[in-house]
């Protein structure tokens, strides 16, 4: 193969992990114009190195207007992702132009070992490797569900988390688990907090797309979880702790000492607990799914219960919208009726306690993409490990 300049060598590689991109696109991501990128492009194409199609229809995902965008022939890019959080392990092998190529979910009760961890890794490598026209994955994206620190792993002190299991965090997730993976498996591991990965994918893709700030929140029978982006960048935070919702402190009377070491912490209202709420009318053995039904059966006791998590979260919501001013609220509760049903708890929060300058503007709305917000915000998390380009603020 002829050498090429710098330049081209550059943008070969964006259009590898960035499939479809347009030239307009890619002189924004490249910080240059479009006439400095077109003949580079141009130079590529005649030498049969990219080619530029616009995508048939069906092959569209549904997102934005059809566009004339830049591939490499060949075998296509894909990678790992393995998100852990909300009582399961989602993972799939997934194409940087966001197709799923295959994916799979299973229940976690309690705390995932370390074998279940690699197994499941392994699993997704070896159906990667027998998908017909597409490279092996070079990189295998890791969602967690508690606060991340790369370099130090679980950033919150060592002790029990009832979420979990009277055990807590598994021992892998007590050090950095990407080591562990990368020397079991041999390759790139990245990984990241599973609601920052589900706000980079509302973002990017679901209905937060285009926000300026945005604060995505995902609630499930094992917790609160929420993601902050601005223009399209996650923001951490120092420690990874940005966003970190379910430990806001939301009652300052409350006698049960959280996980975090605080007391009065959302999660202790919202969480695991709420559902016991429902055991004397409903059962002792209700789940999460169950409470999903009945809510999409207008049952009144449980949508009142999701009403009421609305307003309690609603609460900490408005002073962070007070505080950070997005323009979209996201709330994931399950299905888009619950997600809706959260909303309305919300939004009378805010209503009441936000000042009128923090509403303006702001929209609250359901999430679009349901579990595979972490899976498709791994895509734009993965392809920015790959490029060397930081997805955060
Ligand atoms: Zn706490």
């Amino acid at each position: 193969m002829a050498s090429h300049s710098k330049s081209a060598e550059r943008l070969l590689r964006q259009i590898r992990y960035a499939p479809g991109i347009t030239r307009h696109e890619l002189a924004d991501t490249l910080g240059v114009s479009v006439t400095t990128v077109n003949p580079v492009v141009s130079k590529l194409m005649d030498d049969r190195l990219i080619t530029e199609v616009i995508p048939a229809k069906a092959d569209r995902q549904g997102i934005g207007r059809p566009r004339a965008g830049l591939t490499l022939p060949g075998k296509v890019e894909t990678l790992a992702t393995l998100i852990w959080g909300h009582g399961g392990l989602s993972t799939a092998v997934v194409t940087f132009d966001n197709r799923v190529l295959w994916s799979d979910r299973v229940a976690v009760d309690g705390v995932l070992t370390t074998e279940q961890l690699v197994e499941s890794a392994r699993t997704i490598l070896t159906t990667a490797a027998k998908l017909d026209g597409v490279n092996a994955p070079r990189i295998l994206t890791l969602g967690l569900p508690a606060p991340y620190e790369p370099g130090v792993g679980l950033g919150q002190p060592d002790t029990s988390d009832t979420r979990h299991g009277r055990d807590g965090f598994a021992s892998w997730f007590r050090a950095d688990p990407r080591q562990l993976l990368a020397d079991e498996l041999k390759i790139r591991v990245a990984a990241e907090n599973d609601a920052n990965l589900g706000a980079l994918g509302e973002t990017h893709f679901g209905a937060a797309r285009g926000a300026r700030a945005a604060i995505y929140v995902k609630l499930s029978g094992q917790g609160i979880g929420s993601g902050l982006t601005i223009n399209g960048k996650l923001f951490a935070g120092s420690h990874g702790f940005a966003g970190e919702i379910a430990h806001v402190r939301v009652d300052d009377d409350s006698r049960i000492i959280c996980s975090c070491g605080s007391r009065g912490c959302l999660e202790e209202k919202i969480g695991p607990n709420m559902l016991q709420q429902l055991h004397v009318n409903y059962g002792d053995e209700i789940t999460y799914a169950d409470l999903l039904s009945m809510i999409e059966q207008d049952m009144p006791g449980p949508t009142r219960l999701l009403q009421d998590a609305g307003r309690v979260a609603g609460r900490a919501l408005a002073d962070m919208c007070t505080f950070f001013n997005p323009n979209v609220l996201v709330l994931d509760a399950g299905t888009t009726r619950a997600s809706e049903v959260l909303i309305d708890g919300v939004s009378e929060q805010i209503a009441q306690s936000a000042p009128p300058f923090a509403r303006r503007g702001l929209t609250l709305k359901p999430a679009e993409l349901g579990e595979m917000a972490s899976t498709l915000g791994s895509v734009v998390f993965a392809r920015g490990s790959a490029l060397g380009t930081s997805v955060s603020v």
